[in-house]
Formats: C-alpha cells, structure tokens, sequence
C-alpha cells in the first residue's frame, strides 16, 4: 500500500506541479503532524524523526498557530497527537520536553483523567468526541453529545478525520464550540485556510525522512482531489 503511494508521491514531485503550487501559495505555509500512540519500539525512531523535523523546519507551538507567529521562509509545522493512550506519558512527553516541543492532544473522553499530565507540561488539549464516532452518521441529539461534551478548546479534531468525518451539520455543530477543527486531509495551511477544514499529515514514525520532506512539500497533496 505505501510503496504505491510512495511511487505516486515521487511522480507528482516529477511533475514540478507542487514545486510551482509552492510559490504560488500564500506564505507562511504551516504542515500538521498527525500522531497515534507509539510502541516502546518506536521510542527511537520518534526521536530521529523529531530530530530531522527540528533540523529542518520551523517547529511552533499552537501558540504561535494562534498568533500567527510563524515563519515566512521555512515551512511551520505542529504536533499534534489523537485519541488518548497511556504510553505517551511515558514515551511521547520525554522526547518532547527535551526537545522543547510542545504539542496539541486531541483527546476521547476516557483520557480526560489523565489530561493534567499533559497540560501541566504546557501542552495543549482538543476535542476528539466523546467516544469516537463518525460524527456525520449520528442524530442530531447524538451529535451535540459527542461535541459539546467533548474537551473544552478552542481545537478540535473529527474523529477519523477523513472526507466523510465531516459535513455541513457536523462543522455547524463544532463551530458553536470551538474555534477551529482538523482533518486528516493532507494539504498546506495558511491565512486563506478555512477554520474548520484544517488539513493534517498522518505519517507513521517509521515513514522514510525523503517521504516526509516529499509529503511536506505537497507531493501528497493530490489525495485531497480525489
Ligand atoms: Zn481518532
């Protein structure tokens, strides 16, 4: 399955399509990182990946995402990590407090007891529902449940995040609560960006450094065409 979508990454990079859309965006230009949970395995491999992220790009807090305080040469990117599992507090929050990162966590409603482990390292909490559901195949009664029960932020995230996790009535409902949602939807953020269609990339550690500097650049782009 990645081979494939490698494969089509470097022949739409070939194209010279995403060199020119980047010039022709509005700057500055700001990548999401979307994260799961990682294994003990992965400890290492997370940490190389913060490492070339860091050597390379511009990475902001959701602070500077707020204010818009990025930079308007190099590519922003955030962190951001969803749905809530125990192994980040032992394996995700080391490797970003040494590398003075701080993240936005998309959380469930069954990691809400654990959110003051985040926040008191200065990271930041979103909405991810409550429990999980396609948001855009409940009732209406439901769906304010899963919304307006969800964290209080001014983030959130649909869950599964992919075209169908969201529609008209869904972003109508997240707008009465929050300030802005994410997709899982690969695409450039800027000023031009609407609020509740955020685009995020949903790259495992283990993705090769040459496909997440691809990927960043808008080689993967097209998926949100198709
Ligand atoms: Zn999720």
């Amino acid at each position: 399955m990645n081979k494939l979508r490698n494969i089509l990454i470097i022949l739409f990079y070939l194209t010279g399509i995403p060199f020119l859309r980047r010039i022709m965006l509005n700057k500055p230009l700001l990548r999401i990182w979307c994260l799961h949970d990682i294994k003990e395995s992965e400890v290492g491999k997370f940490e190389e990946k913060v490492k070339y992220l860091k050597s390379k790009y511009n990475i902001i807090s959701i602070d500077d995402f707020k204010s818009n305080n990025l930079d308007k040469k190099k590519l922003n990117i955030l962190f951001t990590f969803d749905d809530g599992y125990s192994n980040w507090l032992e394996y995700i929050l080391p490797v970003l407090d040494k590398y003075s990162i701080k993240a936005l966590f998309f959380i469930n409603d069954d990691f809400k007891e654990y959110s003051s482990l985040l926040t008191e390292k200065g990271h930041t909490l979103g909405g991810h529902s409550m429990s999980h559901k396609y948001l855009t195949k409940i009732n209406d009664e439901e769906l304010n449940q899963e919304v307006a029960g969800s964290v209080p932020s001014d983030y959130f995230a649909y869950p599964f995040g992919d075209k169908k996790s969201y529609n008209k009535e869904v972003i109508n409902k997240v707008s009465e609560n929050y300030k802005y949602a994410f997709s899982i939807i690969p695409g450039f953020n800027n000023k031009k960006s609407n609020s509740y269609k955020l685009h995020r990339d949903s790259l495992d550690v283990d993705t090769p450094n040459w496909i997440f500097n691809l990927w960043f650049k808008g080689c993967y782009d097209f998926k949100k065409w198709i």
